[in-house]
């Protein structure tokens, strides 16, 4: 299935993401990289990168709005979790609506999410990793 947050990756440069503490895989291994975290309060991490004015989480990879991706995928913590794409899940999402429109984004359709059709009259673009070795 199509993934288009790996074209877009805006909300993680909008937000100060913190989560409680016994997140991180120091507490509860095979969850978030401390290394990657900075203290927020006695009970409380951030990701690095995401509590100045011009947050970046230091986990994202690539280039935004166009190819990027979340080096801790599989370990990101709650809230990065809880934060919903428009159109997932069969539904729009104003958070993530309202992040892509900072940065001139239009908001996600359901189509968005569909691997595209490809025929005569829609062909395939030429380097499309996705597409099979020509033989
Ligand atoms: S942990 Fe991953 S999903 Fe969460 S803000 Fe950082 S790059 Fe984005
Ligand atoms: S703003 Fe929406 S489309 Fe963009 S990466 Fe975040 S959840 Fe995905």
């Amino acid at each position: 299935m199509a993934n288009p947050c790996l074209e877009c990756g805006v909300c993680c440069t909008q937000f100060r993401v913190s989560f409680y503490w016994g997140e991180a895989d120091d507490v509860t291994p095979g969850r978030v990289p401390i290394g990657l975290t900075e203290r927020l309060g006695p009970h409380r991490l951030m990701m690095k990168g995401t509590g100045g004015s011009a947050p970046r989480c230091v986990a994202l990879e690539g280039e935004l709005c166009k190819s990027v991706k979340c080096g801790i995928h599989l370990n990101r913590p709650t809230p990065c979790r809880n934060f919903e794409a428009s159109w997932a899940n069969g539904q729009p999402h104003d958070r993530c609506d309202e992040a892509r429109a900072r940065f001139g984004l239009p908001p996600l359709r359901p189509e968005d999410w569909l691997d595209p059709i490809y025929s005569p009259v829609n062909p395939p673009p030429e380097n499309d990793p996705d597409l099979p070795e020509a033989v």
